[in-house]
């Protein structure tokens, strides 16, 4: 069945008029039907994804990332498996269902050595494991696989081509397609994840109308969404960012959380299948309701940070990330405490993406 909203049936046209939407009886509509979708197609479960943020080496120059190769003044690390075998058991004691590696593309964090440490963390936890370690070859991908990993996260950022030319730019000699190299990880069998900012200098309400199409064109089984977020000191937060805003001009889309919430609830529209997390990003722009409103917008997943806090104050990709200065007990129990809050349950067992998971299908 073709996804419809109070506006007929969902299509480039009716996203973009529900992004520009501003009456709040009118969003109040958008809230409730994205909330009901969610509630009938992947149930009042709010699974929870330990993060382990493993290495903040990277070898990209991501004009809006405070972790780039260009950002200066950060302190480098990357964690030995002892200290991410530490985290994983942690998400096991903590009852989640998963565990995801994230980190700069650093190429130190070799395909032996992700092989083997996804091989321990598999023996040790059984827990499903997510990737998210950017643009990595063939090979790598496939030895990954079938290490056991089962999941790779890869934000496309933009459907706009110059826009992600100019914020993402391609390393000496090759071509960064991101939407390639995610079909390629369905193809060796990963479930697939990906997602945009909101509000990056440069993208228009037909872009982010069109990049909310492209989840559901793809299929996509994971898709996260949050604000762009300024990082000092990065291009974006200087002169490219404002030559991009003009670019843009009235059309630019403003980082706020509403029109974030705008774009969850319509990608759980267009996707009712989907995992949604609410992200980081949004709890550090609203610290006090950012991430129930997610989670009451559309969104099902969370992703606690289990990274040990001599490793998570230099994992600073944009500043005053949520969680910060938290160990993981205390993230745990604060974000049980929300789900509590919201009357929804925790969800038990991997929650991947598939029709044990999904009530209405
Ligand atoms: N290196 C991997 C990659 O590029 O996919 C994973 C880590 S990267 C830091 C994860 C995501 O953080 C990016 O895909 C991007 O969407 C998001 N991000 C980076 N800088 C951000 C910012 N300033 N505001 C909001 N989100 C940001």
């Amino acid at each position: 069945m073709e996804p419809q909203s109070g506006r007929g049936p969902m299509n480039r046209e009716t996203i973009l008029h529900w992004l520009l939407e501003t009456g709040e009886a009118r969003l109040a509509e958008l809230w409730s039907q994205a909330d009901a979708v969610r509630e009938a197609h992947v149930g009042d479960a709010i699974h929870l994804r330990g993060l382990i943020e493993v290495s903040n080496h990277c070898v990209r120059r991501c004009a809006y990332c405070g972790l780039s190769a260009c950002a200066p003044g950060v302190e480098r690390y990357r964690m030995p498996q002892g200290d991410i075998l530490e985290c994983a058991l942690r998400a096991k004691e903590y009852g989640f269902g998963t565990v995801v590696m994230q980190a700069g593309e650093d190429y130190g964090l070799t395909l032996e050595f992700m092989a083997d440490t996804i091989r321990r963390i598999k023996e040790a936890t059984g827990l499903a494991i997510t990737l998210s370690l950017g643009e990595r070859t063939r090979e790598e991908l496939a030895a990954w696989k079938q290490a056991g990993a089962d999941r790779y996260l890869l934000r496309f950022e933009t459907t706009d081509p110059e826009l992600y030319q100019a914020i993402h730019p391609s390393l000496p000699g090759t071509v960064s397609d991101r939407i390639q190299q995610l079909l390629l990880m369905r193809d060796l069998g990963y479930e697939i994840g990906t997602g945009v900012m909101v509000g990056i200098p440069g993208q228009t309400w037909e872009t982010l109308a069109e990049d909310i199409w492209t989840f559901r064109d793809y299929d996509m089984d994971m898709i996260g969404i949050g604000p762009y977020l300024e990082s000092p000191g990065t291009p974006l937060a200087g002169e490219l960012g404002e030559r991009l805003r003009a670019r843009a001009g009235a059309a630019q889309v403003p980082n706020d959380e509403t029109t974030t919430l705008k774009a969850v609830a319509l990608t759980r529209l267009l996707c009712p299948e989907t995992n949604i997390p609410a992200t980081t990003a949004l709890a550090t722009m609203d610290p006090a309701s950012g991430r129930a409103n997610g989670l009451q917008r559309g969104a099902n997943v969370i992703m606690p940070n289990l990274t040990q806090l001599r490793y998570r104050v230099l994992y600073q990709i944009y500043p005053g990330k949520a969680g910060l200065h938290e160990t993981a007990d205390i993230t745990r129990a604060k974000i049980e405490a929300q789900i509590q809050a919201l009357g929804r349950s925790i969800g038990r067992g991997p929650g991947g993406r598939g029709r044990a998971n999904c009530a209405g299908v």
